[in-house]
């Protein structure tokens, strides 16, 4: 496959400052060489230009950095868009989960697509459901068309995927209007309790088939808190009782094997929160498995 990488240094869509390190500690991590070594052609594009919050004000107290981090995503949705055009697969490092509104913006332009979302959170929050006002809690609402127009519209079209395209994987921790919303929007919603109950594999088996066909193929988001903490500790957001360190290289190695990925973002990696940049390194493992690496 021959794959351009993106970075979008951005953590003004999380509460807690980090994550805008993200795109350097993967990077770090040895992300490029490793793909090569699994026979890929890979271009680093370097990162977007994204916005430092001490240099601009908080906005709205609602959806703080609305204006920044809508001009962030228009970016990188235009670089995105040029890589899907140039016939490359594109690979998005971040910065926190807002990345994803310019990442999926720039795929859905060109490709009707399925969404893996792969995530501790909902991530489906609006503005008057928000508890914190975080974007990064909004972002897959608006990509299915909920939310603040501003977000929504990004790009010009909405919705970027059906909301019964979208599967999310590995929930764990849901504000009670986001719960209400994402039934509502009929999005497909695997929990930790259904992982436990009916075993990833199937899980995992279930939400291709419910996102993919029909589609010209899926975008995967990995946010890196839906691994458990303990495994993971350089994340934003961290929530226990999450996916094992082998559940979620088998998701991933599934994902693979599915042959239907067409772009993908990993994201909210902490390098301040991190130990020895463990995170990030597995991130980049995770990617590895995504992109078709095989124990045998
Ligand atoms: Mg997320
Ligand atoms: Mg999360």
């Amino acid at each position: 496959m021959n794959i351009s990488i993106v970075g979008a240094p951005v953590d003004l869509g999380a509460g807690r400052r980090g994550v805008d390190m993200g795109p350097s500690a993967i990077r770090y991590a040895d992300l490029e060489a490793s793909l090569r070594g699994i026979g890929h052609e890979v271009l680093d594009l370097g990162n977007i230009e994204a916005p430092v919050a001490e240099s601009m004000h908080g906005g709205p107290a609602e959806a703080k950095y609305l204006g920044p981090i809508t001009d962030m995503a228009e970016q990188l949705a235009g670089r995105v868009s040029g890589i899907v055009e140039g016939g490359r697969f594109p690979l998005v490092l971040g910065g926190d989960h807002s990345v994803s509104l310019g990442s999926v913006t720039g795929v859905a332009r060109h490709r009707s697509i399925g969404l893996l979302w792969i995530d501790a959170h909902g991530d489906f929050n609006t503005p008057e459901t928000s508890p914190s006002g975080n974007i990064h809690g909004m972002v897959l609402a608006a990509l299915a068309g909920y939310g603040i127009p501003e977000m929504v519209n990004l790009g010009g079209f909405s919705p970027k995927v059906r909301p019964d395209r979208v599967a999310l994987i590995g929930i764990r921790e849901l504000d009670p209007g986001e719960r209400r919303l994402l039934r509502e929007a009929g999005a497909h919603v695997y929990t930790m309790h259904d992982v436990d109950l009916r075993g990833l594999s199937t899980v995992v088996e279930e939400a291709i088939e419910r996102v993919a066909p029909g589609t010209d193929g899926m975008h995967v988001s990995l946010d890196l808190d839906v691994v458990d903490p303990q495994q993971a500790p350089g994340v934003g957001t961290p929530v226990m009782g999450g996916l094992s360190f082998r559940e979620t290289h088998l998701a991933l190695e599934m994902v693979a094997a599915s042959q239907r990925m067409v772009s993908m973002d990993v994201v909210e990696v902490n390098p301040i929160l991190d130990t020895h940049n463990e995170t990030a390194q597995r991130a980049v493992q995770f990617t590895l498995s995504a992109l078709g690496k095989r124990i045998m």
